[in-house]
């Protein structure tokens, strides 16, 4: 029960206190992209265009999958 409590806690303030950043030039990201049935998202950084893309573990957590170049992309 106080894993339970801990992980909802955590979720709760993590997402209100601290956004997520790019990992490039530490700039905000802005949703790009969310899959719900695959439990997945694509943040795109608003600086560089780097692609962040996410995905959610079995605690309801997102993590970071994979950073992108845009160059790639095409
Ligand atoms: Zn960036």
């Amino acid at each position: 029960m106080a894993e339970v409590g801990k992980s909802l806690h955590g979720t709760l303030f993590g997402q209100k206190t601290k956004g997520n950043k790019c990992k490039s030039c530490d700039y905000p990201l802005e949703i790009y992209e969310i899959d719900f049935r695959k439990n997945k998202k694509m943040l795109k950084c608003q600086r560089c265009g780097l692609y962040h893309y996410y995905k959610k573990d079995f605690v309801g957590k997102w993590k970071l999958q994979k950073v992108v170049k845009p160059d790639l992309q095409r």
